[in-house]
């Protein structure tokens, strides 16, 4: 018969890895399924600082990799492979993986993340790798000494212009409201490096080239006027939509598409969880996604310990 696990958990981001080390160390059985190297988003931010105890500041990378290492320590088993399909109804919960393999465990964590939204304007599509990117960290280097434009208003938007000043010879924000909602320290650091300006209440109606990006067409939002920019590059940063498409109305997601869950990251479904950005919350940072994956695995242990999954055990057998 194919084990059956305590805990399979969906999704290798910081939320993920918390709950894959709470788990196992606490003596679960425990899978963490992802589909490329763990780490989620976090892998592409080039400095963490806000998160506690990190007073020299770390990359994605490392801090991910330790948590990866740590949770390997106590035993987790981690699996790459691509999940299809999520059969989640009965008491053993099976993970349908692209291969036709199949997963079952008594409790499911979905730690699935969000993924870069896009702008939807012509030319976006057609120059992806072509000079329109969603990760600073990981295309930056490819702009030395070239002019940038930087979508967006928000703290990856606005911290990620003055990471890509270490190449770019200028970088214009182009944010469609007259205000960011960057944090106040990520902003001042921005508006204070002379190789950033600020395009405001405009958006990119067009990208356009002949090989590569050369130029983007801005419209300004309050008079309608429009006016083509020389550019070589466009890093679209205007934040996330979660990875929740695969749950095929099986759990029940806000009006955004995000996961709703009780306090302790309890979805809908007994005995299935959610942690980290792809739930509905307040803060998405990786301090709430690893708080989100240490009570989601703690939930976890409770409920196979209580008599919710003995029982509905029974009544299958
Ligand atoms: P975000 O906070 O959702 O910000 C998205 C930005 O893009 C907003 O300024 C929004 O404009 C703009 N935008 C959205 N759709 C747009 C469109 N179609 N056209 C033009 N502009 C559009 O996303 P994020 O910056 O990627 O951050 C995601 C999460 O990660 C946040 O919770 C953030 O705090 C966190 N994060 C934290 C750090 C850090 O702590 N150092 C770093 C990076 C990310 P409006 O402002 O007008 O809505």
């Amino acid at each position: 018969m194919d084990k059956v696990y305590d805990v399979a958990i969906l999704g290798g981001g910081p939320a993920g890895l918390t709950a894959a080390i709470y788990a196992s160390r606490a003596r679960l059985s425990t899978l963490l399924v992802e589909k490329n190297y763990p780490g989620g988003q976090v892998m592409m931010c080039d400095k963490i600082e806000n998160y506690p105890g990190y007073v020299a500041s770390s990359s994605g990378y490392e801090l991910c990799t330790s948590m990866k290492d740590q949770a390997e320590k106590f035993g987790t088993e981690i699996k790459l492979t691509e999940i299809v399909k999520l059969s989640l109804d009965g008491p053993e919960k099976i993970l349908h993986a692209a291969d036709g393999e199949e997963i079952r465990a008594k409790t499911v964590i979905l730690s699935l993340g969000a993924h870069p939204r896009r702008l939807g304007v012509p030319g976006e599509a057609e120059f992806i790798g072509r000079g329109v990117s969603y990760c600073a960290v990981c295309d930056a280097a490819f702009f030395k000494g070239k002019k940038l434009v930087v979508v967006g208003g928000g703290d990856t938007a606005v911290e990620d212009s003055s990471f890509l000043t270490r190449y770019a010879s200028s970088v214009t924000i182009v944010h469609r409201r007259d205000k960011f909602r960057a944090q106040r320290i990520i902003q001042e650091r921005a508006l204070d490096n002379p190789l950033i300006d600020v395009t405001w209440n405009s958006v990119v109606k067009e990208i356009g080239g002949a090989d590569s990006v050369e130029h983007v067409v801005l419209q300004n939002v309050l008079t309608k006027e429009e006016k083509q920019v020389p550019i070589d590059g466009v890093f679209v940063l205007i934040g996330l939509d979660p990875n929740t498409k695969m749950l095929d109305n099986q759990i029940t997601l806000d009006e955004m598409g995000y996961i709703v869950t009780d306090e302790n990251m309890q979805t809908n479904v007994p005995g299935v969880f959610a942690a980290g950005d792809v739930r509905h919350k307040l803060l998405r940072q990786i301090v709430t996604a690893c708080a989100d994956g240490a009570i989601a695995a703690t939930a976890a242990e409770k409920y196979i310990e209580s008599a919710d999954w003995a029982a509905a055990h029974h009544k299958k057998a």
